[in-house]
C-alpha cells in the first residue's frame, strides 16, 4: 500500500515506522525543516548551542518508548539516565525517594522515610494510593485533582508540597482543573507498577539523537521501498475518496493525520460530510491547549549538583515561577562522536528550570522573568555553595505544550469517520496525558488499524 503521514512528531514518525516495517510505502511530510515535533532539538542563537525545545524526561513505565528504541537496534540504557524516583526539593525542605526494595515495598519505605510531610501526612498519602489501587486506580468521574486529593482528606501542607508538583509536572494542568482520572492512570502506571516503573529517565542526548535521527537514517537507505520524507512540507490540501485520498493533489491509498489537533481539524474540515462526521469535528474542537516554559542557564563553570533534578518553590507574585530544576553536570553526557563532544562538554554548564502551565509567566517582560527565576535558583539552592556566575541564557515558550487534561474531555481514538483516514497524537484516547509515551502509542494504534483495516479487512 501507498500510505502518507502528515506529521513527524513522535507519534507520526512511529507511525511512519510501524507501517513502513509492516511492508507499506510511506511518505512522512512535515511543516518543519526538522523532525520530532515538540520534542526536538533546536539551535539556540543566544547560547549558539543546541539544546531541546524543552527539558523532557520520561518514566520507566513508558515501556513502547523503549520498545520503539530497540527495534531501532538504539539502547535505552546508554542514551537514558536512569534513576530511582526522588523528589527533592532544592532548598532541602522536602525529600521523598524509593528504595531498592520490591514494589510495593520500595514506594512504601520511600514513603514512610520521606523527610518534609509529618507521620499523618505520610500515612494519608500511602491510604489514599492503597485506597485508590483497591478502586482500580478509577476515582469517581469528573472529579478533580484537588476535589479527589481533599476528598481523601490530604492536608493543604501535602498537597502542596508534594501532590500540586507531581499533578503539574504529569498533566500540565493547574491542580484545581486536572482531571483526577488521568492522573490516576499515571498513579497506576508508575507508583501501581513495577519497582521500575517509578525509575526517572532523562536523555543523555538531546531529544532528536534520542530515536528520531536514527528512524530517519534508517528509513533514508531504504531508497527501493519507495518509503520518502518530506521536510519542509505544510500540507495544505486534503481529499478523500473511498479507495485512497489525495494530499496537495499526489494520490495515496490512505493517510495518518498526526499533527495537533487544530492542524488536524483545518485538514480534516476539508473532506466531505460522512456519517458521524460532525461530531467527530465537533470532539476536536473542543481542545484547548497549555503552555511549558523552559529557562535554560549556561554557567561559567559546571556546578555539580548532587541530583539532576530537583523541585523549585514557585513564588508567582515575585516572578520565581521556577518549578523544576534540571542540572546538566549532575549525570554523564553522552559523546557520540568528536563534533558531539565539544556539545557535550558545553552541556555540562547548562541548567535547565522548567515552568508547566506557564500562563501566568507570558504576561511579564522576560528580561524579569529571567532575572527573577536566577535569584530563586540562587537562593533555593544556598546550601550547596554560591551558584557559578550565569554567562547566557535562552527562554522557550511553547505556548500548545499540551492539552489541558481537564475532567470530562472526550478524546477520540486512532479511526476517524472517514475509511481511509486515521489520526495519531497525543491527545487521541491514550489514556495518557500529553505525553510522549502516548503520542507513541498513539502512532503505533494507528498505524496497526490502517494495516488490519486495509491489508486483511474483516
Ligand atoms: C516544553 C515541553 C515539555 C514537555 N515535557 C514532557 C516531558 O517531560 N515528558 C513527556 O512525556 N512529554 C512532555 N511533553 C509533551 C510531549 O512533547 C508531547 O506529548 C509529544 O511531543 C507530542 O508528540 P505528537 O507527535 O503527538 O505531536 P507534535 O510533536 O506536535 O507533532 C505534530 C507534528 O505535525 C506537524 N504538522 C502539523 N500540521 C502539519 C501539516 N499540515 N503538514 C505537515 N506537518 C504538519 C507539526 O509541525 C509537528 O511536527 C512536553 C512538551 C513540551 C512542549
Amino acid at each position: 500500500m501507498k500510505v502518507a503521514v502528515i506529521g513527524a512528531g513522535w507519534a507520526g514518525l512511529t507511525a511512519a515506522w510501524t507501517l513502513h516495517r509492516l511492508g507499506h510505502a510511506v511518505a512522512l511530510f512535515e511543516a518543519a525543516r526538522d523532525l520530532g515535533g515538540r520534542a526536538r532539538r533546536v539551535r539556540s542563537r543566544s547560547l549558539k548551542l543546541t539544546i531541546d525545545n524543552g527539558q523532557h524526561i520520561l518514566l520507566g513505565a513508558y515501556t513502547e518508548t523503549q520498545a520503539l528504541m530497540r527495534e531501532l537496534g538504539l539502547d535505552p540504557n546508554r542514551l537514558f539516565h536512569r534513576e530511582r524516583l526522588t523528589l527533592q526539593s532544592a532548598d532541602g525542605t522536602f525529600k521523598l525517594r524509593t528504595l531498592p526494595l520490591p514494589a510495593p515495598l520500595h514506594l512504601l519505605a520511600g514513603v514512610l522515610t520521606a523527610s518534609g510531610l509529618n507521620i499523618k501526612e505520610r500515612l494519608g498519602l500511602i491510604t489514599l494510593v492503597a485506597r485508590l489501587r483497591g478502586q482500580d486506580w478509577t476515582p469517581a468521574a469528573g472529579l478533580s485533582v484537588l476535589e479527589w486529593l481533599e476528598q481523601g482528606r490530604q492536608s493543604p501542607h501535602a498537597i502542596c508540597s508534594f501532590w500540586q508538583p507531581l499533578c503539574l509536572a504529569a498533566l500540565n494542568t493547574p491542580i484545581a482543573e486536572a482531571c483526577a482520572l488521568l492522573f490516576a492512570h499515571v498513579l497506576r502506571d508508575s507508583l501501581g507498577g513495577t519497582k521500575t516503573a517509578t525509575d526517572v529517565l532523562i536523555p543523555r542526548v538531546d531529544l532528536s539523537q534520542l530515536w528520531p535521527d536514527e528512524l530517519a537514517r534508517q528509513l533514508g537507505e531504504q531508497n527501493g521501498s519507495e518509503t520518502a520524507l518530506h521536510l519542509a512540507h505544510t500540507v495544505r490540501h486534503l481529499r478523500a475518496c473511498p479507495n485512497g485520498v489525495t494530499i496537495d493533489g499526489n494520490g495515496f491509498d490512505a493517510v495518518i493525520v498526526a499533527g495537533n489537533t487544530p492542524s488536524t481539524l483545518r485538514l480534516l474540515k476539508q473532506l466531505d460530510t460522512a456519517n458521524d462526521s460532525q461530531p467527530y469535528l465537533d470532539m476536536l474542537s473542543t481542545f484547548s491547549f497549555l503552555p511549558i516554559a523552559t529557562l535554560t542557564l549556561q554557567l561559567e563553570q559546571p556546578w555539580q549538583l548532587p541530583h539532576p533534578m530537583m523541585l523549585l518553590r514557585d513564588n508567582p507574585r515575585q516572578l520565581q515561577f521556577g518549578q523544576w530544576l534540571f542540572d546538566r553536570s549532575a549525570y554523564p553526557q553522552l559523546q557520540q562522536d568528536e563534533a558531539s563532544l565539544v556539545e557535550a562538554a558545553n552541556a555540562t554548564r547548562l541548567l535547565h528550570i522548567v515552568i508547566s502551565d506557564a500562563t501566568a509567566l507570558q504576561a511579564h517582560p522576560q528580561s524579569d522573568v529571567v532575572n527573577a527565576i536566577i535569584r530563586q535558583v540562587q537562593t533555593q539552592t544556598r546550601r550547596f555553595g554560591a551558584m557559578p556566575r550565569v554567562t547566557g541564557h535562552d527562554l522557550i515558550i511553547e505556548k500548545r505544550a499540551t492539552f489541558a487534561a481537564r475532567p470530562g474531555l472526550a478524546r477520540p481514538g486512532v479511526a476517524t469517520p472517514w475509511p481511509r483516514v486515521w489520526v495519531a497524537g497525543d491527545w487521541t484516547d491514550t489514556g495518557y496525558p500529553g505525553v510522549l509515551e502516548g503520542a507513541i502509542r498513539s502512532g503505533r494504534a494507528a498505524a496497526r488499524s490502517l494495516h488490519l483495516s486495509l491489508v486483511q479487512p474483516t
